[in-house]
């Protein structure tokens, strides 16, 4: 095995996810010298790769509960056509992502994962790196982010880990893929005729149009043969013309750190989505021409490990609105949890709609972690329970951790501090100190003009 490369860094991220991505830009805007490590050929994670679409409630009224980076973010798909409301189209995304990571100086290595960490007390001193060529580079720095999602870098730490409800037991696991073709007219007219057939919270009128439902369709197709669907079909607008993301297959039971269930996940997925595609031809009304457009590269994965920090945010927080003295990222999204065994819908699943009167805070404590003092994290992996996870893990909330902490990694190196005793405002200030001008309130402004 060759050693490429040693890299002497102030701080490595690793996993170029949403959280990630956010998390470098900041470190690297501010001043640190700062290397990404992805294991995939493109960055973004679940926001890209994943064909997730679109970014979940982030905003009460029209205040936008996530500026900085992911403003901008917004701002910039929004200028490309990118953005639909919050709806996005994710080859727009890496674009916008990779044009940020290099004009804030981010060296980024891709198809490469952590073999090695090699830690001293408290303290991770070097991660060895293995790229999927065979070569291997090592990286020293004087902090460490994991944004893997899968807590990968804390695990080949040795830290201590979290996952999984009281039984262990993960989230179900989704493929996503998106669909062209398809008639939203027809779509409409067909939800505002057939309420009691979808999810109360569906309108006809939403933009962009969120419809999940097909009771009645779906029970048919079941009868004539349709045996890999679940309960409901569900889809949301994309911006461009007759597109749409479908979030409906499901792999249940899955341990989805274990690479030979990721294969079963994924193989079962594309079975549904085979079927999908011909009952959806068949008995949605609006789909009787549309076609597949394109199928993530990734398994989606809602939760898996996840780092123990110096908080463990819970669903009690979340259910709470709690604030807290270094609440740094604000967000409002429930807990959302697809079953590690079952798509069985309920009347109160099917009846319920959910309601944003107020926040929460993500604090600080919970993106560092308890065993390492240079170790921190941010989006899906953070120091969370089950519930608390659930919720926090949408896109803009981990963008909102990943500039956050990235921010924070950057001042406590600056007034050689350590991250957990930062004031949250400084935080604050350092982040609006960084955030281009031109892209402040642009969420709120597409808000009030209802683009
Ligand atoms: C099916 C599904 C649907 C969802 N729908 C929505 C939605 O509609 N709206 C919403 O807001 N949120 C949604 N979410 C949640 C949200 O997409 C994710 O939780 C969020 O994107 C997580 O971001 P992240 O950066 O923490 O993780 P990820 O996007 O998973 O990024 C982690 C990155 O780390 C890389 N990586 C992993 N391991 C290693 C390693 N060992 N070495 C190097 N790199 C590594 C991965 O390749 C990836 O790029 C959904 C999630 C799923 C699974």
């Amino acid at each position: 095995m060759i050693v490429l490369k040693f890299a002497d860094k102030d701080l490595i991220v690793v996993g170029a996810g949403i959280a990630g991505i956010h998390a470098a830009i900041a470190a690297s805007r501010r001043g640190l010298d700062v290397m990404l490590v992805e294991r995939n050929g493109s960055v973004g994670g679940i926001s890209t790769v994943g064909l997730c679409s679109p970014f979940m409630r982030f905003w009460l009224g029209n205040e936008s509960l996530v500026s900085g980076i992911f403003e901008e973010v917004l701002f910039d798909l929004h200028r490309r056509g990118g953005l639909l409301r919050n709806s996005f189209d994710s080859e727009i995304l890496k674009i916008v992502y990779l044009e940020k990571l290099k004009k804030a100086g981010v060296m980024l290595a891709l198809h490469s994962i952590p073999s090695k960490v090699i830690s001293t007390g408290r303290t991770i001193m070097r991660v060895s790196f293995l790229s999927s060529s065979g070569c291997m580079f090592s990286g020293r720095a004087k902090m460490f982010i994991d944004s893997t999602g899968d807590a990968s870098l804390a695990k080949m730490a040795d830290a201590t880990l979290l996952s999984g409800n009281d039984d262990g037991r993960n989230q179900a696991l989704t493929l996503m893929f998106t669909m062209s073709n398809v008639d939203f007219e027809r779509i409409r007219e067909d939800v505002r005729s057939r309420r009691e057939n979808f999810f109360k919270w569906v309108s006809p009128d939403s933009n962009p149009l969120s419809v999940a439902g097909y009771f009645e369709e779906v029970d048919e197709a079941i009868k004539k043969g349709f045996n890999r669907l679940h309960d409901y079909f569900f889809f949301i607008e994309l911006p461009g013309t007759g597109r749409v993301s479908v979030n409906t297959t499901h792999s249940f039971g899955r341990d989805p750190t274990d690479p030979f269930a990721l294969g079963q996940s994924v193989t079962e997925c594309m079975e549904q989505i085979d079927q999908l595609l011909s009952f959806s031809r068949k008995y949605v009304r609006g789909f009787e021409e549309a076609k597949i457009e394109k199928i993530a590269g990734d398994v989606g994965v809602r939760e898996s490990r996840r780092i123990k920090g110096l908080y463990v945010f819970t669903g009690s927080d979340v259910r709470a609105h709690r604030k807290f003295e270094d609440g740094l990222v604000k967000a409002t999204y429930g807990i959302d949890i697809h079953s590690a065994e079952t798509q069985k819908m309920t009347e109160k699943v099917k009846n319920s709609v959910p309601e944003y009167s107020d926040y929460y805070e993500i604090p600080l404590r919970a993106l560092v972690s308890s065993e390492f003092d240079n170790l921190f994290t941010a989006g899906r992996c953070f120091s969370s329970d089950f519930e608390g996870q659930s919720a926090g893990r949408i896109m803009p909330t981990s963008a909102g951790m990943g500039q956050a902490i990235g921010m924070a990694c950057a001042l406590a190196l600056e007034s050689d501090k350590s991250v957990s005793t930062l004031s949250k405002n400084r935080i604050i200030e350092g982040l609006i100190e960084i955030t281009d001008r031109e892209s402040e309130h642009s969420f709120e402004r597409i808000l009030r003009e209802g683009v």
